[in-house]
């Protein structure tokens, strides 16, 4: 895309660390937590390097505006958003095209995995807040949404997971910052569902031979089964403090 920039920043070093010391093949650190907040049927948050997203989910509930209902299922409504102090240079509050698009694509990784026909007529409303953005919003926005769609008690088929691999300074890598994905030469968003062994998002900003490319998924495979891991520790933990709680 003509975004990717060709420029000669060195994003790998010598020692073959990257630009926050990260191996080739790491993710940067994550923190989730599951419930966190009151007034919505489901929340979650999530910290991914220095992402910070939250996610709120309300519903299932009747449909609004009435005329998008469905007769046979429910609507999945997404709404990614970027605070106006996310990023480094004030954003707009305004939804970018960017952001509609990005609405869409999370939204339909989502869907697969949700049993919507459970619900005819209403509708389940998503919230994705991206507090802080470094770079694979898009992934982490979508595995802190699964949790969200888990916490309001919505039935699903399995949980979605979502990260990036890519290529930076010739080699291919794990779970991409902001200055790897702005400087790098490819990003490959992958979402994932676990259980069902399904991909529900795939795609491809920048240039990638078609061996590369199939190891890029691969890896960003590998990210997706770790950050599983983390996804039902967190959800677990919410029950175990509750169960706490009552004892
Ligand atoms: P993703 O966040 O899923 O990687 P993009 O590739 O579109 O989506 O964006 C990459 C990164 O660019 C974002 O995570 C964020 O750090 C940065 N970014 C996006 N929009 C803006 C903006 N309006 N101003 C500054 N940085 C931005």
């Amino acid at each position: 895309m003509p975004g990717k920039s060709q420029e000669k920043e060195k994003l790998i070093d010598k020692e073959g660390k990257r630009v926050d010391g990260r191996q080739l093949d790491e993710l940067r650190p994550i923190k989730l937590e599951v419930g966190i907040l009151s007034s919505a049927d489901g929340s979650a948050y999530i910290e991914q390097g220095k992402c910070k997203i939250l996610a709120a989910v309300y519903g299932p509930r009747e449909a609004h505006p009435k005329h998008l209902a469905l007769p046979d299922r429910a609507l999945l409504q997404c709404r990614y958003h970027m605070a106006p102090f996310s990023v480094e240079e004030r954003k707009s509050p305004a939804p970018s095209r960017r952001e509609v698009e990005l609405s869409k694509v999370i939204r339909e990784s989502l869907e697969p995995a949700v049993f919507l026909e459970y619900y005819p007529r209403a509708s389940i409303d998503l919230f994705i807040e991206v507090l802080q953005a470094d770079g694979g919003t898009r992934c982490a926005g979508i595995t802190v949404a699964a949790l969200a769609l888990a916490d309001a008690g919505i039935p699903m088929k399995d949980l979605v997971v979502a990260c990036a691999a890519g290529k930076a300074d010739g080699k291919l890598v794990l779970d991409l910052c902001d200055s790897e994905d702005k400087l790098g030469e490819a990003d490959v968003p992958v979402a994932f569902m676990p259980t069902l062994d399904a991909i529900t998002l795939l795609q491809m900003d920048g240039n990638l031979t078609l061996e590369e490319f199939e190891q890029a998924v691969n890896i960003a495979l590998t990210g997706c089964k770790q950050i599983y891991k983390l996804q039902k520790e967190a959800l677990k933990a919410k029950y175990v403090a509750l169960k706490e709680a009552t004892e």
